[in-house]
């Protein structure tokens, strides 16, 4: 199927590129419309003559518009689940519960529209109102990644749309569908033309039309620091306002006070689930050495017991690294990890052999005794590759933990609590866990980083507000 872009109310094709299953790439996913730098300004325009409509309506009315969406996207839920294993090829149970996130999403900030809350304060003067009303700030870009397809546009294109914004994205080329079909259930709900404009092809060359589109008054983006980067010093020049969300290298943090059997659970789901393709997944575990030789043969035994393959597989726990690229890139790493820190203690190759031939499967690999400054502590992988190091106690751990310029997410896994306290005032991410992994969000509270990781307004909750959404002040004699 070719599945078009969208501009305007309309589905606009032309040439297209090919999406191909990474657990099976003699299967075809989609076809998808490889935008133009004019169907960049196209949207923008679009988007731009709708904005006064839109952001006219009464917050609640926005919000039915979004509860339809979250009633189609869940009545499709089990195909638009497959799709997601089918193009980015995480296993069917976690594509359902992002779909489920994405649905989730859309009924909280629907439910936002009722509320919408400004400020009210007493003023200092007699028979002053004062009072201060959101508004929306206007056409708005999103770039999204391929790890979260689904989820990660939800979460921005609902609070956006909520706030009364109109709204140009363009997601991952590795897999747009996912988006792709949070779009179709925008056109099926009836938003109004305009409002909504999708542009699916690549970053690279839709990137300049974007964030020099004219109607263009914010960007915000989820990908690589190097893009993020590159994106922001084009959108400062136009002063745009600019959210990014980038990459991560966080750690797990495990004492040796630990509910033993979690901390290894969590820790194999936190490093490995998805592929090791979270941006919150753990790629350093930092181990407390009396506990470290009992707890790193735990880990390669549980690791061991994985199953690699297709995600649409009932049994399988990990899927194929998304593309030919992020498999290079985890072999990359894992040659640098041979080299610097000695044989794996589990994984260490690409799979083959069968139906393994025709994905892009990849052990997932546990390297030991890793030190601070080696490559495999500093530099994302994006992949199913965990770095474990000894830390001589509680202190030696956080150094460990917070010597990285990325500040993501990050976990703990001990039963003490003065030390739960010492990590949540002294870890360097803007995202913890105790005792759970460091991966698994939810949408009702602020998501994003610190340090290199992030930059400007969080997401979700209602922090998505401060990025979305300005102040109009009032004061009123009355
Ligand atoms: P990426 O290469 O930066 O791509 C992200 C998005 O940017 C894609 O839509 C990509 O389009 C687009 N893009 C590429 N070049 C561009 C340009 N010159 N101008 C504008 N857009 C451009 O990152 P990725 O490989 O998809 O994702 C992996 C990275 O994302 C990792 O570093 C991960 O940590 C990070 N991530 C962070 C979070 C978070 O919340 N902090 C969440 C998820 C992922 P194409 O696909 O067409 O290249």
């Amino acid at each position: 199927m070719t599945f078009a872009n969208y501009i305007n109310g309309e589905w606009v094709s032309g040439d297209t590129f090919e999406n191909r299953n990474p657990a099976n790439t003699d299967e075809v996913v989609g076809l998808f419309v490889k935008g133009k730098p004019s169907d960049v300004d196209a949207a923008a325009e679009a988007a731009s003559q709708a904005l006064a409509g839109w952001s006219k309506l009464p917050g609640p009315s926005r919000g039915a518009y979004l509860f339809k969406v979250a009633e189609i996207l869940d009545r499709k839920f089990d195909d638009i689940a497959a799709d997601m294993t089918r193009e980015e090829g995480k296993t069917l149970p976690e594509a359902k519960g992002e779909v489920r996130r994405s649905i989730n999403i859309f009924r909280y900030f629907a439910g936002e529209g009722s509320r919408l809350n400004g400020l009210l304060v007493p003023s200092e003067r007699d028979r002053v109102h004062m009072f201060a009303i959101r508004k929306p700030i206007g056409v708005v870009g999103m770039v999204t990644p391929w790890n979260f397809p689904s989820a990660i546009p939800a979460w921005k294109l609902a609070p956006a749309l909520i706030c009364g914004n109109t709204v140009v994205m363009k997601p991952a080329s590795a897999a747009p569908l996912s988006a792709w079909r949070i779009i179709e259930a925008c056109h099926e709900a009836g938003i109004p033309r305009g409002v909504v404009n999708f542009i699916a092809g690549s970053g690279g060359s839709l990137g300049n039309a974007l964030v020099g589109a004219k109607p263009l008054k914010a960007i915000s983006f989820t990908g690589s620091c190097e893009i993020g980067q590159w994106l922001h010093g084009k959108a400062s020049e136009r002063r745009l306002r600019i959210q990014l969300e980038m990459g991560g290298k966080n750690p797990t943090i495990v004492l040796a006070d630990c509910d033993f059997k979690s901390a290894v659970e969590n820790t194999v789901n936190a490093a490995f689930f998805s592929t090791g393709q979270k941006c919150t997944a753990t790629s350093r575990v930092i181990v407390e050495e009396s506990i470290y030789d009992a707890f790193v043969a735990a880990l390669v035994e549980r690791t061991k017991k994985l199953k690699v393959g297709n995600g649409m597989e009932p049994g399988v726990d990990i899927g194929p690294a998304v593309d030919e690229g992020q498999l290079e890139t985890d072999l990359r790493y894992i040659e640098i990890g041979k080299k610097e820190n000695g044989a794996p203690l589990a994984g260490g190759n690409r799979i083959t052999g069968g139906a393994y031939d025709k994905g892009y499967f990849v052990e997932p690999t546990i390297f030991a005794d890793v030190a601070p400054n080696d490559t495999l502590a500093q530099e994302e992988v994006f992949g199913p590759v965990l770095a474990v190091m000894r830390a001589k106690n509680f202190e030696d751990a956080m150094a460990i933990a917070n010597n990285i310029p990325f500040g993501l997410s990050a976990s703990i896994q001990t039963t003490n609590v003065s030390r739960v306290f010492d990590f949540v005032y002294g870890a360097e991410a803007g995202l913890l866990t105790v005792n759970l992994p460091s991966a698994g969000v939810e949408y009702q509270l602020p998501f994003g980083g610190t340090k290199d990781s992030s930059f400007g307004p969080k997401e979700q909750g209602p922090a998505a507000f401060d990025f979305y959404s300005d102040y109009k002040t009032v004061y009123l004699k009355y």
